[in-house]
């Protein structure tokens, strides 16, 4: 495998683990350089630059890894018996009724979800977050109603506690019964000590803490994923990191629930805005230099005074008004108040190749000859 193509991979999945967990990709390309031997990915790069190269084994177990890792501990490295035990589990998803309201209850990759028509209610895996119940409809949605919400948290904690259990015989005791120095073994890993790092937030985890809480970070709540015995990604391997800091706990009780309302709204930002502005421009732009305009276009949105658009004079014909643009700021409510014309440093000369080239890759090749006709292209560079 080429080095570029073997970094584009380690990338790709370092992009899927990031979304999985919702952390910075940054994050992502760290732990899969740690997880092939080396501190950092810009170590990792440089290895490779200096001939080092991923084995297919790597390849395909960073994969396993990756794919296989859910927010739940108990799927990875589990067991056929586990597998088959908690698929059991899953087909008994039951149905029921409370008041007049039919639910269903599963269990969700470790999240234990009571759901009916309109609403559910979930449980998190880890045992330090809130349960949330999430309504889909305006009208006639039970989540609202104190009692019911009582009735189906009852429910949902004792699935629960059922699967806590299991997890806990699952895993090996000292993961979750600390020795007398609080020494705890990983569950996952195996690793054996008795402070820990969450990579999700930083913190400092004693072995106590994190067998209390299941192997999830008391701070944050990560899973038993994002817990290691040394934090890879610091220069000091963690010596720094400041001791977990558990939600301080403002008065919140067993029968505590956020109620979200679950029904997607549209936040229209200023960003927003200005992403549909843009938009409308290059919908409407009719050649290669106006698409260059409209990409180029310097676009303010001010929810007091309105919009105002600046379009390069040597890409966007003066005479041309945006129509699309001003009817998309009409529809989110605002008005294009200043059109202007600028000059800036387009990033080639020649703007007008635009307007006659074909496309794209037309225009890409008219620009290129023109310059090697006139002074050359120098040899490929990156910008730092
Ligand atoms: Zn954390």
């Amino acid at each position: 495998m080429t080095e570029k193509r073997e970094h584009h991979e380690l990338r790709t999945l370092s992009k899927r683990y990031a979304r999985a967990h919702r952390i910075p990709q940054h994050r992502a390309l760290d732990l899969i350089a740690g997880r092939l031997g080396f501190p950092s990915w810009t170590r990792l790069v440089t290895a490779g630059k200096n001939g080092w190269t991923c084995s297919g084994n790597e390849m395909l177990e960073l994969e396993e890894f990756i794919i296989l890792a859910p927010p739940s501990a108990t799927f990875l490295r589990a067991d056929p018996e586990i597998a088959s035990r908690r698929a059991k589990i899953l087909e008994k998803a039951d149905v029921g009724v409370i008041g007049r309201h039919a639910y269903r209850i599963h269990d969700f990759l470790g999240d234990i979800i009571v759901a009916g028509d309109g609403w559910s209610l979930r449980v998190p895996e880890n045992p330090s977050a809130m349960p949330i119940a999430e309504s889909y409809s305006d009208t006639d949605t039970p989540v609202h109603d104190p009692a019911f919400l009582k009735a189906a948290l009852q429910l949902a904690k004792g699935w629960a506690d059922q699967v806590k259990a299991q997890t806990a015989t699952d895993w090996p005791r000292r993961s979750t019964k600390p020795d007398q120095d609080g020494v705890v073994r990983h569950p996952l890993w195996g690793d054996e000590a008795s402070v820990w790092f969450c990579m999700h937030c930083d913190a400092k985890i004693t072995g106590h803490q994190v067998a209390d809480n299941l192997w999830h970070c008391p701070g944050c709540g990560a899973s038993p994923l994002d817990i290691y015995d040394h934090a890879f990604w610091c220069d000091d391997g963690g010596k720094s990191l400041s001791p977990v800091k558990p939600p301080t706990d403002d008065g919140a009780s067993d029968t505590e629930v956020k109620i979200v309302d679950g029904r997607l709204k549209l936040d229209l930002t200023e960003e927003k805005i200005e992403f549909l502005i843009r938009l409308a421009l290059i919908d409407e732009a009719s050649n290669i230099s106006e698409k260059q305009a409209a990409l180029l276009a310097e676009i303010d949105v001010d929810f007091e005074l309105g919009i105002s658009i600046a379009l390069e004079a040597d890409l966007w014909p003066e005479d041309k008004d945006p129509v699309q643009a001003m009817e998309v700021a009409k529809l989110v409510g605002l008005e294009v108040v200043d059109l202007a014309i600028m000059w800036s440093d387009v990033p080639f000369a020649w703007p007008s190749l635009g307007e006659v080239a074909e496309d794209a890759v037309t225009y890409t090749q008219m620009m290129l000859d023109a310059y090697r006709q006139h002074g050359g292209v120098s040899p490929k560079k990156s910008e730092d």
